[in-house]
């Protein structure tokens, strides 16, 4: 992408309602634009990396096994009446009506419609496990939308409904997701930790809520250090196996969020390993029995000819709130560093001296190697001071830059900037390509 023919609205003063950095970052680099309080448009650099945190987020969901499908995000109110939950739910559900005087809704969370797609269709306990998916836009009319995408009224969110025929395969499917959260954060490049939260009037042990830590995050954590060190689950993890082991270790030690926190068990742990902090809430699992199913009449028949009602849970990812979050976990003062995972571009390109024959036509043969190597590349070649085209390479945060400039050139040499060390090389013109592979 030629940065002259993309657009990407760079302020150069910090917009004075950022109160985060997170958010001050995504409005000066051009990737958002707020419409109303807690809406957004997605420019197109924030729309890239939306796109890709979205696909880790799915790509992990299909390896656990669960399926994609997507569902409105307006939803009849009659659901929510069935439910109980239409008079619950209070002010935070945004309440439409149609020409015909009928009760809509914009939908905060699917449980309701999931559990009326499945009781169309799914009758025995043959067609069980099954966990149906979707990322689709959400609205939640937020008390008080603040800090960008982080706290929405208008977000994107990846919600998963598991169905089982009893409690104990219900675990399997929560362990299931457990472990693709932990491989989806990590491939992220966050350090997100399961913590025990509230189950409310369901209660037993199966509600996490994954956090990561930071100062700006707007919930009171406290957990043992081991957490930050711990060792991922691979990529040959089996699925289809027992994933108790797993799922043991990952709570093992003392984890927990606010609502759950037991002073003295957290006590215990010696005082070096512990860590009372702040943290941002990025996914949450939950196992709710059989709320939904006995309310909406949502039954299967068992192997033995008897119906009961099946048994679910639901299993939410912030995409849109990762935005913030990875920044929030992965910048310096000069702007963003991405994680090469969701970098928008894989290489910034600057030429130094546009309109010079020698850096257009380097910049020219560079920018058509790497595109051909695969990779996707931002040229700057725009007219203008070099220090401003510095300035917007870090503050994007590309991975790599590449920097070309006459004095360079005479001895056939550009300048290559790893963004997140700020390490510098020269080489040769030719050998661009290779180093960046
Ligand atoms: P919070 O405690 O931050 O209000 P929640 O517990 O109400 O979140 P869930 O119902 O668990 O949220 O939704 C699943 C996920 O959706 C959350 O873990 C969070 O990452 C994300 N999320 C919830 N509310 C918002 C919002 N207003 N803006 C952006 N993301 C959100
Ligand atoms: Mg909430
Ligand atoms: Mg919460
Ligand atoms: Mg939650």
């Amino acid at each position: 992408m030629r940065l002259s023919r993309y657009f990407l609205p760079i302020l150069k003063e910090n917009p004075k309602e950022a109160e985060i950095v997170s958010h001050r970052y995504m409005l000066r680099a051009g990737m958002i634009r707020q419409q109303q309080a807690g809406i957004y448009s997605w420019l197109p650099l924030g729309l890239k990396v939306l796109r890709k945190i979205e696909q880790i987020v799915r790509e992990e969901q299909n390896r656990a096994g669960a399926v994609e499908l997507l569902m409105p995000t307006m939803q009849p109110a009659d659901l929510w009446k069935e439910s109980g939950r239409y008079d619950d739910y209070g002010k935070e559900m945004l309440r439409i009506v149609d020409r015909h005087e009928r009760d809509m809704l914009f939908g905060p969370t699917n449980e309701e419609m999931i559990t009326d797609i499945f009781r169309s269709s799914v009758k025995s306990y043959r067609d069980l496990p099954l966990n149906l998916y979707h990322i689709q836009w959400k609205f939640r009319d937020e008390i008080r939308p603040r800090f960008g995408v982080m706290r929405g009224r208008e977000f994107l969110m990846k919600d998963a409904y598991s169905f089982d025929m009893d409690e104990e395969s219900a675990r399997e499917a929560y362990h299931r997701m457990f472990v693709a959260y932990l491989r989806t954060f990590k491939r992220l490049g966050l350090t997100a930790i399961p913590m025990k939260a509230d189950t409310g009037p369901i209660g037993g042990d199966l509600s996490h809520e994954f956090i990561i830590l930071a100062d700006t995050g707007e919930s009171e954590v406290f957990c043992h250090k081991d957490y930050l060190s711990k060792e991922i689950p691979g990529d040959g993890v089996d699925f289809d196996g027992d994933l108790s082991g797993i799922v043991a270790d990952w709570t093992s030690e003392y984890a927990a969020t606010e609502e759950m926190h037991d002073e003295a068990a957290f006590n215990a742990v010696s005082e070096a390993d512990r860590i009372a902090a702040r943290g941002i809430e990025v996914g949450h699992i939950f196992y709710f029995g059989t709320k939904y199913s006995d309310a909406m009449n949502a039954k299967v028949t068992g192997a033995d000819g008897k119906d009961v009602p099946v048994h679910m849970g639901s299993y939410g990812v912030g995409v849109s709130r990762l935005l913030g979050g990875i920044i929030e976990a992965c910048h310096d003062e000069n702007g963003i560093v991405w994680p090469k995972s969701v970098a928008p571009f894989d290489i910034g390109l600057i030429n130094m001296k546009a309109g010079n024959e020698d850096t257009n036509s380097a910049c020219e043969q560079i920018y058509e190697r790497l595109g051909n190597a695969g990779f996707d590349v931002l040229y700057d070649d725009r007219s203008g001071q070099a220090g401003a085209k510095f300035a917007t390479m870090d503050l994007i945060g590309l991975p790599w830059q590449v920097i070309v400039g006459p004095r360079g050139l005479k001895s056939g040499e550009v300048e290559i900037k790893e963004r997140a060390t700020g390490k510098r090389e020269m080489v040769s013109l030719d050998a661009v390509v290779e180093r960046m592979i």
